[in-house]
């Protein structure tokens, strides 16, 4: 691999990375030569996640945190400080879209907006400030939100899970701003990945196909093609690029 995107020696922290694309983000990261920290409420799948870095020869320790949880967080922070001496890139990309925010505005209470806000954005907003001072502190810090299409364009029955990632997307542009020449915040915004996210989507031939048909590149992603983008957004190849929004969606927003 070329140097500019090598990223030994920068320290990663991966929320929602447990599985799916937060899973793959963080192996591809350490692939690239970070020390990695995957994140998520539970431990087994954070903890099979840093063991198979660490059998591969990279740096990861797990540390689980609810994103909505203050506490949890500084925790997150501290450790992957204490354990690789600080904090270069932070990868928002724990998310969730519940069933109980799916549907047409008179549908949906206001109760599952509230959750669905307060992991997808707020949550993001919540490490990246834990982390400020490390970034801020760093030669290379880089802030990768995990938005979506639904960040970018309107869905019908998400208007919460919209909300939030056009939420994460006027952050990532805010934050760009404020931290420049700094810290580089940016956003990739997925089209439809293959994970439990999405598991009943593709479970439902119709769902699928009608997908598969409105995507130019037909078919879903492989979570790691969603790492790719994560990986160039943190390195060096991306040093003139920030405040964007790179769109891994198989050109479903170039319709
Ligand atoms: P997933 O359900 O497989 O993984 C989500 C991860 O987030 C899990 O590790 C889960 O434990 C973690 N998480 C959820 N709530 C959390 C909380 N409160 N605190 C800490 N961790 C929490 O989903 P995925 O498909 O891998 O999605 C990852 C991200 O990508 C999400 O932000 C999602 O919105 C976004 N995305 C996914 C798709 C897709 O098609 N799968 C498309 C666009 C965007």
């Amino acid at each position: 691999m070329s140097d500019l995107f090598d990223l030994d020696g920068r320290v990663a922290v991966v929320t929602g990375g447990g599985r799916g694309i937060g899973r793959a983000i963080a192996i591809e990261l350490a692939n690239a030569g970070a020390a990695v920290v995957p994140s998520a409420r539970s431990t087994d799948e954070i903890e099979a996640v840093a063991g198979e870095i660490r059998e591969s020869g990279g740096d990861a320790v797990a540390v689980s945190a609810d994103v909505t949880d203050s506490t949890d967080v500084s925790d997150v922070i501290d450790r992957a400080a204490a354990e690789f001496g600080g904090v270069d890139v932070v990868v928002n990309n724990a998310g969730f879209n519940p069933d109980d925010a799916l549907g047409r505005p008179e549908e949906v209470d206001t109760e599952s907006l509230d959750r669905v806000l307060d992991v997808n954005l707020n949550g993001a907003y919540e490490v990246t400030h834990a982390a400020a001072d490390y970034l801020l502190e760093s030669d290379g810090g880089s802030v990768i939100n995990v938005a979506s299409v639904g960040g970018l364009v309107g869905l019908p029955r998400q208007h919460p899970y919209v909300a939030s990632k056009h939420g994460l997307v006027g952050l990532t542009k805010s934050m760009s701003l404020d931290w420049a020449p700094d810290v580089r915040v940016n956003a990739v915004a997925p089209g439809y990945v293959s994970t439990e996210l999405t598991a009943d989507l593709e479970e439902n031939d119709r769902l699928r196909q009608s997908i598969v048909d409105r995507t130019p590149l037909d078919r879903f992603a492989d979570p790691s093609e969603i790492a790719g983008p994560v990986v160039f957004l943190a390195s060096e190849a991306a040093g003139y690029v920030t405040g964007s929004v790179l769109a891994a969606d198989g050109g479903w927003t170039a319709r």
